[in-house]
């Protein structure tokens, strides 16, 4: 049997050798080989040159080591953009790119919004991507975190059009009254097994877990963002599975109006949110 670690095999070949899904391997030699996915089907040896061969043969096996592969390659698409994507930030998920619709659809004119715990800055970049106008803050506690979100509005966004803070939730937010307040904040329950499963396992656990019951940044989002927001302001959150119902009693309980959970394209409550009362 032919060894996978060579130059000069195909597509085919690696598929077949490679124990990984093919979708996987098709993205690392995308990757390696700067080849769009129609060339790798179409043509003969997909990795010509030695260098090329030994660069794939570290991913592959550091693939069947698990590291996810946004980790790998560096990058992820979230809402039709290409983010920079490092072990300091979650990896954008398919699942938030509700959030992002549900924003720009509650946003009025001239929008002021922040994101909380914005890690690689996906949520507040593709909204600021979309609606020029409107002025967005992203803020994160953490300084890795920050500089990654900071090199991907470098690289999607014009100049400064978003500004970040580092602030632990709203502590050194500046005080102004937002349209719109979102957050994908850390709400998997601590030791929940999956934390050590697949990808979370490579990802940062403040940006997963709360250490707690799963709900306490809900708590923290839906009490401070009270005298944060406008009247009649969305704050808009992305949630667990098995969530929502709690997350709905955290809007009403602070007396949210319109309180409501938007299901993602799998038909889960992903998404819930309401609008600030007046003070
Ligand atoms: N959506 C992630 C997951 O369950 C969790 C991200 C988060 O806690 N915000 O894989």
């Amino acid at each position: 049997m032919k060894d996978w670690r060579q130059p000069g095999l195909t597509l085919a070949e690696y598929e077949q050798l490679v124990p990984l899904d093919k979708t996987d391997i098709r993205m690392l030699l995308m990757f390696v080989t700067g080849k769009s996915r129609i060339q790798l089907i179409t043509q003969g040896d997909t990795v010509p040159d030695a260098a090329q061969a030994e660069s794939l043969q570290s991913l592959l096996e550091r693939r069947i080591a698990g590291e996810p592969i946004a980790y790998l390659t560096g990058e992820r698409e979230f809402f039709g953009l290409s983010f920079i994507t490092t072990p300091a930030v979650l990896i954008p998920r398919p699942d938030t790119e509700l959030l992002v619709e549900l924003a720009l659809e509650k946003g009025p004119p001239q929008a002021r919004v922040l994101d909380l715990g914005t890690g690689s800055g996906a949520i507040a970049i593709s909204i600021a991507s979309h609606r020029p106008d409107w002025q967005v803050t992203a803020a994160d506690i953490s300084t890795a975190a920050l500089e990654v979100a900071r090199r991907n509005a470098h690289r999607i966004l014009p100049t400064s059009a978003l500004t970040l803070v580092e602030s632990d939730w709203f502590r050194t937010i500046p005080a102004q009254r937002w349209d719109l307040i979102v957050s994908n904040p850390p709400y998997i329950v601590a030791g929940d097994p999956h934390l050590s499963q697949g990808d979370l396992r490579f990802e940062p656990l403040s940006a997963l877990t709360d250490h707690g019951d799963g709900l306490s940044a809900y708590r923290t989002l839906t009490r401070d963002a009270r005298t944060r927001l406008q009247a009649g302001g969305w704050l808009l959150m992305e949630h667990g599975y098995d969530q929502a119902s709690a997350v709905r009693d955290l809007l009403d309980a602070e007396a949210y109006t319109e309180v409501q959970s938007w299901r993602d394209l799998a038909g889960i409550e992903r998404v819930s949110g309401g609008r600030c009362p007046p003070d």
